[in-house]
């Protein structure tokens, strides 16, 4: 059985189920397993022309370590990645050029990538509180992307209430439109009358207020949390085995923000995954490629770029890749991690520096060069990439040496979730998939509520479901 343990070292033992619903660990450790499972080629081989489901409980089945039964856990997937997705592939491979190929991760309910693994997270989460009897609310705050995602995840949920903070009037119309048209009695969309660093603060003070957390159950489904990493593994091996592993290896270029994208690579590559090179793909917000050319992590200002999901100078997953790399020294990683938060930075010196540059390369791609490269792509192939797209993309053939291995770049997000800067590049303004035609026409429901924790409180108290 899988168990779990905390990066800073004060949680070990933790099963799939402890990790799955407490996300952040006590001690502020991120949990990762403490053995990696290993598929041979043999069980490579067979996974080959099976269907994404399919894939997905051999992939995740040794991580869930016997917590919840299989055949539980089969039908989550079934209805996951059988019933959420418009395409038959659910992840499928469109090639663009000599070897080069994209990988779509738009074709879940809200057109990008954290569909893949937030779809599973709510049904998991329901499926563990009903075991349990319990029910919690989820409050978070968005700035487009991942609130919608979270919606999508939870509306079908028994045991969760769902709050999502987002500044009135300064999201996209299509990021607001995703998420305050679904009507649920568990989804409640609150508008606030601020910035998004509001909305967030807000979120914050609520989980710091005890009182108010033990009254509604607070919980968050965020970007450090395990499940969703777990999930993300899946697509890297459906991609390698389309394009012939475990005989063939492939190279992966990964927009990347939170590191949580990358992490699951880099988890498929420790699981036994042929992957020949990882490429980071960063905007202008350059904190992961700045430290791969010095070996000093540091974090800079928020910049907006055309990539806002990527505009994070944060990469939280990343200390479960430094604490693999550090052999699993906690203790040494636990002062690495408090001298960031304390002084804002840290440095590695030359020889830990070299076998991480071994493992992933790093670049990092302006504003002009993810238009050039949107423009390019287009021009070149009739495909429309989106700029987090364009920034993979843009990264990988910085580094592209050997081109007898095939390049797979992750489109992270549809292009009609950022028609603006893709029409900008193209001179074309994307549809929206024929599945959301109507987007604009649906109704809306939200709150518009001021900026003050006592309303927010009121507000949440007064519309969950639970009792
Ligand atoms: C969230 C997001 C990213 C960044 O992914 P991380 O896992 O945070 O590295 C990149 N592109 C899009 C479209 C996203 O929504």
């Amino acid at each position: 059985m899988t168990q779990y343990f905390s990066t800073r070292g004060g949680v070990r033992g933790a099963s799939f189920t402890d990790v799955l619903l407490t996300g952040l660990a006590p001690d502020g450790g991120l949990f990762i397993p403490e053995t990696w499972p290993e598929v041979d080629r043999t069980a490579l081989a067979r996974m080959a022309g099976t269907p994404y489901a399919d894939i997905a409980f051999q992939v995740i089945k040794p991580f869930v370590g016997g917590d919840i039964p299989d055949r539980d856990l089969k039908r989550m997937l079934e209805e996951v990645y059988r019933g959420q997705f418009d395409h038959a592939a659910v992840a499928p491979m469109v090639q663009i050029g000599p070897n080069a190929w994209i990988m779509e991760l738009f074709h879940g309910p809200t057109l990008a990538f954290k569909d893949y693994a937030l779809q599973l997270l709510g049904r998991l989460f329901d499926y563990v509180l009903e075991q349990r009897g319990e029910r919690v609310t989820i409050v978070g705050a968005t700035s487009g992307d991942t609130g919608s995602a979270a919606i999508e995840a939870c509306r079908h949920c028994k045991n969760i209430d769902i709050f999502i903070l987002h500044p009135n009037g300064r999201t996209s119309e299509v990021q607001r439109r995703q998420m305050t048209t679904i009507d649920a009695p568990n989804v409640f969309n609150i508008a606030l009358e601020g910035t998004f660093d509001d909305c967030q603060s807000l979120v914050k003070e609520m989980f710091g207020d005890k009182k108010f957390n033990d009254e509604v159950k607070l919980s968050a489904v965020n970007s450090i949390n395990w499940a969703r990493i777990m999930a993300q593994i899946v697509y890297y091996f459906t991609a390698a085995l389309s394009l012939g592993a475990p005989d063939r290896k492939v190279s992966f270029a990964v927009p990347t923000g939170n590191f949580g994208n990358i992490y699951a690579a880099y988890c498929a590559r420790r699981m036994g995954l042929p992957i020949e090179r990882l490429v980071i793909g960063s905007n202008r917000n350059d904190i992961l490629t700045r430290f791969f050319e010095t070996g000093i992590m540091q974090a800079g200002a928020v910049e907006p770029s055309l990539s806002p999901s990527m505009d994070i100078q944060i990469s939280s997953n990343f200390e479960r890749y430094l604490c693999d790399a550090m052999n699993r020294d906690t203790k040494s990683l636990g002062i690495l991690m408090k001298a960031f938060k304390e002084q804002g930075k840290f440095t590695l010196g030359d020889e830990f520096m070299h076998k991480t540059r071994n493992e992933f390369d790093a670049r990092r791609c302006s504003d002009e060069q993810t238009s050039e490269m949107m423009k390019a792509c287009y021009r070149e192939t009739g495909y429309m990439i989106d700029p987090h797209t364009a920034v993979g993309l843009f990264s990988a053939w910085q580094v592209r040496q050997d081109p007898s291995v095939p390049l797979i770049a992750l489109a992270c997000a549809h292009p009609a979730k950022f028609p603006d800067a893709v029409e900008k590049a193209t001179g074309i303004r994307p549809d929206l998939p024929e599945r959301m035609a109507d987007l604009y026409e649906r109704e809306e429901h939200y709150d518009v509520l001021p900026n003050k924790l006592a309303d927010i409180q009121k507000y949440i108290r007064e519309r969950r479901t639970a009792a």
